[in-house]
């Protein structure tokens, strides 16, 4: 079993769905975890839980299309755990309908949310790390939560589809960037999993033949994904940077 003991994630978008799964999966790992969202009652119901189970948790206000956001909730992480070695990049909304239809504002709120959200989460954790010494360390970890969607096409999708692909391609570009600043950079793309995101799909009608029609007739289980981002959060990730991890139980086959 790795062990994360030492390091410290922040994780955005931490009070629902896969966010709040990763934060108790690294913490079961033994990493101290940032917890940052707007709501911040959910996290910080999260932070008890986590602490009440023994582990080092500290939830922040925090959103991500606010640069000042970002700044604050870094500067509180760093306050409490000293330098955010791990960053996830999970913070994310979906709006949909047909392209000729959707207003710009959610076409907005989409880009600035998925794609601008993800670069200013990283590039805040980047240059604190490689302030810090990350260079000769080489122990800085920044996992992008992408989709399987950046590679396929569903009507009604396009602003979402579009900033997912967006994202792994920025993972790309960061860690290119920052290869000799020792901070890798990998994007995970899950496939659907029923969280708050699509649950108004999910008990839509709507959903039934689209479920019925991926490969295994079945949405991916949340935890499919843990194992993955543990490693991608550990020591034993030294040499994958630049990587993109399509977990997805074979939805995109
Ligand atoms: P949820 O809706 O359950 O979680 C979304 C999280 O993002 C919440 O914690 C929410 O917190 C946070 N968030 C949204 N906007 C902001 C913001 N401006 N600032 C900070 N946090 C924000 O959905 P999921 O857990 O499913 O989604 C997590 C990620 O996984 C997303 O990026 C999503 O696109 C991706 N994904 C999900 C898939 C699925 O099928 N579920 C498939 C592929 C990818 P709050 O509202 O409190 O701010």
């Amino acid at each position: 079993m790795i062990n994360l003991a030492g390091r410290t994630a922040l994780i955005a978008g931490a009070s629902s769905g896969l966010g709040a799964g990763f934060a108790r999966v690294l913490a079961r790992a033994g990493g101290r975890v940032v917890l940052g969202a707007r709501r911040i009652e959910r996290v910080e119901a999260l932070e008890r839980e986590l602490a009440d189970a023994g582990a080092e948790a500290l939830a922040v206000s925090l959103d991500v299309t606010e640069e000042a956001s970002v700044i604050a909730a870094y500067d509180r992480a760093e306050a409490r755990f000293g330098i955010v070695d791990t960053v996830v990049a999970n913070a994310g909304i979906a709006a949909g309908g047909r392209s000729t239809a959707v207003p710009a504002s959610d076409i907005r709120r989409v880009i600035d949310t998925n794609l601008v959200g993800a670069y200013l989460v990283a590039r805040e954790g980047a240059r604190r790390l490689i302030a810090s010494g990350s260079r000769d360390r080489e122990d800085g970890r920044i996992i992008l939560i992408g989709s399987v969607t950046a590679g396929q096409v569903h009507t009604g999708d396009a602003a979402y589809a579009a900033s997912k692909a967006g994202i792994a391609h920025l993972g790309r570009q960061f860690a290119r960037e920052w290869i000799r600043q020792g901070i890798n950079v990998n994007t995970i793309q899950p496939g659907w999993i029923h969280t708050e995101i699509n649950d108004a799909w999910y008990r839509s009608d709507a959903s039934r033949g689209a479920i019925a029609g991926l490969p295994r007739r079945r949405m991916q289980e949340a935890d499919s994904l843990d194992a993955m981002l543990v490693y991608l959060a550990s020591d034993c990730s030294k040499a994958v940077t630049g990587a993109v991890f399509t977990i997805d139980d074979g939805q995109s086959l």
